[in-house]
């Protein structure tokens, strides 16, 4: 019984994050479906090798594990996490903890909870953010499950997790399948964060007419100032990469046709189920679907033609001038979606998430790191504000930002440069902050035909239109 922790999966992330937790001094023993994988990892592990017990069989990791045994699950979301669960329920013993370290749909989580309920051994649900790089160097880790159980792994957690100016980017959120559930939430910002600077990009290169390079100087100089985050200064980085084969930037010959692997798609239906608006996500999720239609786009400009109209020379300094600021104000009015959605959840399913926490351990590690987040937190922190929108610390941050959106979504809707996220967000601010809206017309049609019956602005009780008459 020598190590203090075992892994299981050791693909991408499992490797990295093995590799991390052998680094930080504690003991892990690994095991991977192909031998020869294992093997290789130890082998490769360098000085980091007399941390590693490279284990061929699942009888072999358990017996490797000091009980009671943490034994992180790294393989791919979905039937094989139960397919494991399965193979090492008979190798376990009371108290020993299944963590699942996967991108689960937290209903599969909420459910492996209740599968394993009553049977001695412990579960967590983690959501793990960071990719290679953090799995390697410090994700950002979204713990779920019971606070015993937490605390039995927070101090390897604590010690592998992304430091944001000393904190640890580690927190134990919820019961069972909170971790996860903040994960999904986290990816689809990812994915409403990656296409408003998409939408930025299609206005500077069909709109603006900029070069790649160009744009890379831009995002650049933005990265500088309040948008700083590892996805903005990502596409900087990105914008000024040479294609090695052609010598043309990188972007410019890479096919427009995103892939995903549901998780952004999840947090729309999580939105819809909860009945919380999260447009400016969904238009994002619709976005790569449209993205992967290719070929009927390229059908499509062929009957209508190119919408493109490019920005006039005397318009594109206004233009460019203003993204920065629109892209700030659809970043607060998509993360206030987010944190809504999570606000719901953690009512429907008791969770009690911490805000202000969340917003903390996402400051560094994970894909949506940056210092927007750090105004987040303070903001849950001093005022548990309705929504994002009404914090004050926002309120003047949008009263100052949302013309400058208005003017891009306006520009580009005139030059038909598609702002999908850019737009959605823009209409969930205008209908967020108008006192009276139009639902009224809603009501009065829906009591027409339905009965629905409504209110009135002047007195109370279920009211009739005189429509039958
Ligand atoms: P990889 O494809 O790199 O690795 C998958 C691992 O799972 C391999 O070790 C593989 O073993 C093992 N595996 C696959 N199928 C089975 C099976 N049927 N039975 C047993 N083991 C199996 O995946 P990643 O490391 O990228 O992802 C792992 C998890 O982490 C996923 O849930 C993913 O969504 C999540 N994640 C990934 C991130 C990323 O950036 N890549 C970021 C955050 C989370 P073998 O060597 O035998 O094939």
């Amino acid at each position: 019984h020598t190590a203090e922790i075992g892994l299981i999966g050791l693909g991408v992330m499992g490797s990295n994050l093995a590799l991390n937790i052998a680094e930080k001094g504690h003991r892990i023993a690994v095991w991977n479906r192909t031998t020869e994988t294992t093997r290789r990892f130890a082998e490769d592990a360098g000085a980091l090798g007399a941390m590693i017990v490279p284990c061929d069989t699942l009888a072999d990791l358990a017996a490797a594990i000091r009980p009671p045994r943490p034994i992180i699950l790294m393989v791919p979301a979905g039937a094989v996490v139960d397919e494991q669960i399965r193979a090492l329920r008979p190798l376990l013993s009371a108290d020993d903890i299944l963590i699942d370290a996967g991108n689960a749909n937290f209903r599969d989580t909420m459910r492996r909870f209740d599968e394993l309920d009553g049977s001695g051994l412990a579960f967590i649900g983690m959501g793990v953010s960071g990719g290679e790089d953090g799995a390697r160097n410090g994700p950002s880790i979204m713990v779920g499950g019971a606070p015993s159980s937490w605390l039995r792994v927070k101090d390897v957690l604590v010690a592998v997790a992304a430091q944001y100016r000393g904190e640890p980017c580690v927190a134990h959120l919820g019961s069972d399948g909170a971790g996860h559930f903040v994960k999904t939430i986290h990816n689809g910002i990812e994915y409403a964060d990656m296409q408003m600077i998409a939408e930025v990009y299609g206005l500077l290169r069909d709109g603006a007419g900029l070069k790649a390079g160009e744009m890379a100087r831009l995002f650049q100089t933005w990265n500088g100032g309040r948008l700083e985050s590892y996805l903005v200064e990502i596409t900087a980085s990105v914008l000024a990469t040479e294609d090695p084969e052609t010598g043309d930037p990188i972007v410019d010959v890479i096919l427009d046709r995103a892939g995903q692997k549901g998780t952004g798609r999840w947090a729309a239906i999580e939105a819809q189920t909860m009945a919380v608006p999260a447009t400016a996500i969904e238009a994002a999720v619709a976005a790569r679907s449209l993205s992967a239609m290719k070929d009927e786009r390229v059908a499509a400009e062929a009957l209508y033609g190119a919408p493109v109209t490019a920005f006039s020379k005397a318009n594109r300094r206004a233009v460019i001038d203003d993204l920065e600021s629109a892209l700030y104000a659809g970043k607060i009015a998509a993360y206030a979606q987010g944190f809504a959605v999570m606000e719901a959840a953690s009512r429907e399913f008791a969770w009690g998430l911490p805000l202000a926490t969340v917003a903390r351990i996402w400051r560094a590690g994970c894909i949506i790191r940056s210092q927007f987040l750090d105004d987040i937190a303070r903001a849950y922190d001093e005022d548990a504000p309705a929504n994002l929108l009404a914090a004050p610390r926002f309120v003047k941050a949008m009263q100052d930002a949302h013309p400058a959106l208005r003017r891009t979504v306006a520009r580009a809707a005139a030059a038909g440069i598609p702002v999908p996220a850019l737009s959605a967000a823009l209409a969930y601010f205008d209908t967020y902050r108008t006192a009276r809206g139009t639902a009224n017309l809603i009501q009065a049609q829906r009591d027409y035909f339905g009965a629905h019956g409504f209110e009135r602005i002047d007195a109370g009780g279920a009211h009739h239109g005189p429509w039958s008459g």
